[in-house]
């Protein structure tokens, strides 16, 4: 990916998979020997299915596991909610953060997802936090307004940029098999990028990954990733067969 910031990919498995699966699956990547200290890889687990993905990846230096959502409270009477604090308690180092899937189908606004981020980072979880126009939005030209509303809704909570990751992912290419080019990637994610140095200046800016999301796959992530402005990915489908080894060796 040429002399950029590290690498960063991550596996969205989703609400998919039964628990007999993660080991086949998670022995498949830890076959494809990624070295930690030129890329980080988080498989962003089932929550149900963590504990047997810390079984199987014991001793791994080199994969990571995550949720994929979080409450934005504490610990106490929130029934069905798991807290930042227990993700952090469990040793589980990594939580997704504003997924289109959250904010679209389980009504999400920018201000949960901050505070979620908050939450997270208080308790010293690393957040891979997603933002993305839908397709309507980037038909109309609004695609830098609705990125960049979306990071300064979390830009003022954000205590410490190192664990932070932001994931650009066009609500139109997850799962649909559209990829976005290379130049609306490239475009965007600079975009994100600018927005963080306004408002964060130079120094983060050039250091935080911002990495893509939305029908990344083994044969495309070549292009984008050498890319100026992209530094790994976010995968949902093509991180749930072995071949998600093709992105992680092509990344590092
Ligand atoms: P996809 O999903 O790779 O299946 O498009 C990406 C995501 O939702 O994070």
């Amino acid at each position: 990916f040429g002399m950029k910031r590290k690498p960063f990919v991550g596996g969205n498995w989703k609400c998919n998979g039964k628990l007999s699966a993660v080991k086949e699956l998670l022995t498949a990547f830890k076959g494809a020997g990624a070295d930690a200290k030129s890329v980080d890889v988080a498989i962003f687990a089932p929550t149900l299915h963590i504990p047997a993905a810390q079984e199987c990846l014991a001793g791994d230096a080199a994969i990571s596991l995550g949720v994929q959502n979080m409450s934005k409270t504490g610990e106490g009477a929130f029934t069905g909610e798991v807290s930042a604090g227990q993700v952090a308690d469990a040793g589980i180092p990594y939580v997704l953060v504003g997924h289109s899937e959250r904010r679209s189908l389980y009504g999400e606004t920018d201000e949960d997802c901050a505070a979620k981020t908050k939450a997270a980072l208080e308790k010293g979880l690393t957040v891979v936090f997603c933002i993305g126009e839908q397709l309507a939005e980037r038909q109309s030209g609004k695609t830098t307004e609705v990125c960049e509303k979306q990071m300064k809704a979390v830009i003022p909570v954000v205590t410490d940029w190192a664990k932070m990751v932001i994931a650009y992912e066009p609500v139109w290419a997850i799962g649909t098999g559209v990829v976005a080019t290379p130049l609306q990637a490239q475009d965007t994610q600079y975009q994100v990028r600018r927005v963080i140095r306004d408002e964060c200046g130079s120094e983060i800016a050039d250091s935080v990954r911002i990495i893509y999301g939305g029908s990344a796959n083994e044969k495309n992530c070549k292009a984008l990733g050498d890319l100026p402005d992209v530094d790994g990915f976010l995968v949902g489908g093509a991180s749930l067969k072995p071949s998600f080894t093709e992105i992680i060796t092509t990344a590092q």
